[in-house]
């Protein structure tokens, strides 16, 4: 019998299996303690449990679903991780390394079928949606890397696909994410990443996580975000800021809008200045982020012209920051996340 992914359980279906298994109540916090906390990869290790109840969970539940197939380091402290499905899909998470923490990058696809010009990842297309435990196990396995107070502090869903095209899995597993008993984080450290699908904006405002919500913009105008994002066509930016401004916010939360500029097509001051003009009276901050060279489609802005682009905007008021890009050479950055592996994977491979 195939083992069922542990993280694909949602908190309360574990307390069912665990019951059926053994009666003593506080069981289910020494699994989830192990499992979320201590980063756990086996049964064998809760040795706080007796080994039979060990046993008998080794044999339905895996805690480790997933194989890792590669991973490499860039120089500023950036690590990718290749992980391959039970059913031989690909996907990617990348860690970023900052000041005493680190970010985690989650997909939730593998691949992605919204068709951006820009994208990397567009190139495969959609492949598969992930299920709850896929996306929870990224979590899982990179906090299993971590060691003392070297932790694990923000998440952020812009890994491979788009999050809000799965928000069936998508949000069960921030509700394990954000559970005290989970993974715990607070949604102050949570951030959703969209391309504008906006039912599925609508939807996660309904579901009232608290989790920050940041809009790839990308654009200052119909236009050229058809031209970019194919969404656009669908739910243009009129519909698209409706969904935004009635997205519900703490005091001094703030939408994330994130803006790639592209070289001669979306970097010039008449377009911040529009810009400007979309994000009028939302609390929002804005970051400008260079495009990675991924295609010969389109190329780098010139020197200076974020600096530029970023002026306009402080001067209109904005909170506008630079990215600066990580992990270029491992092919981590923006953009660049493709699943390419190097060898044959085979279904079920560990
Ligand atoms: N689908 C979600 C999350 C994944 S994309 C979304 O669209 O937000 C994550 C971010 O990478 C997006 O902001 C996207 O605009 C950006 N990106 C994609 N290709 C890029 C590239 N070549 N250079 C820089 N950023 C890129």
């Amino acid at each position: 019998m195939m083992k069922r992914n542990f993280f694909d359980l949602k908190l309360s279906d574990l307390s069912g299996v665990l019951s059926d298994m053994d009666p003593k109540p506080f069981r289910l916090g020494q699994v989830l303690r192990w499992a979320y906390v201590m980063g756990a990869d086996g049964f064998d290790l809760m040795t706080d449990m007796p080994k039979d109840l060990r046993d008998k969970l080794d044999e339905v539940l895996d805690l480790s679903p997933m194989a890792v197939l590669d991973e490499l380091r860039s120089r500023d402290g950036s690590v990718k991780w290749l992980y391959g499905l039970h059913d031989g899909e690909l996907v990617e998470s990348v860690m970023i390394r900052e000041e005493g923490h680190n970010t985690l990058c989650v997909s939730t696809q593998a691949g992605c079928g919204m068709g951006c010009t820009f994208c990397e990842t567009a190139t495969v297309g959609l492949r598969r949606n992930l299920s709850l435990g896929e996306i929870t196990a990224q979590v899982a396995y990179a906090i299993r890397t971590l060691e003392g107070r070297n932790r694990l502090r923000n998440l952020v869903f812009m890994g491979m696909g788009e999050p809000l095209k799965n928000l069936d899995a998508l949000v069960p597993a921030l509700e394990n994410i954000l559970d005290p008993s989970g993974f715990d984080y607070s949604p102050r450290r949570v951030t959703v990443s969209t391309c504008g699908w906006v039912p599925g904006i609508v939807r996660l405002a309904k579901e009232g996580l608290g989790v920050n919500l940041a809009i790839s913009l990308n654009a200052p105008d119909d236009s050229i975000r058809d031209l970019l994002m194919p969404v656009n066509r669908k739910y243009p930016l009129a519909q698209l800021m409706e969904a935004v401004r009635a997205y519900p916010l703490r005091p001094r939360q703030r939408i994330t809008f994130e803006y790639v500029i592209i070289g001669g097509i979306n970097d010039s001051d008449e377009h911040a200045l529009k810009v400007a003009g979309l994000l009028r009276g939302i609390p929002s901050k804005i970051n400008l982020i260079s495009y990675n060279e991924t295609s010969a489609r389109f190329r780098k802005p010139e020197e200076g012209r974020i600096e530029g682009f970023q002026r306009v905007l402080l001067s209109r008021g904005c909170l506008a920051t630079i990215r600066r890009s990580r992990g270029e050479e491992i092919g981590a950055a923006c953009g660049q996340l493709r699943a390419l592996s190097k060898g044959t994977v085979h279904a079920g491979e560990k």
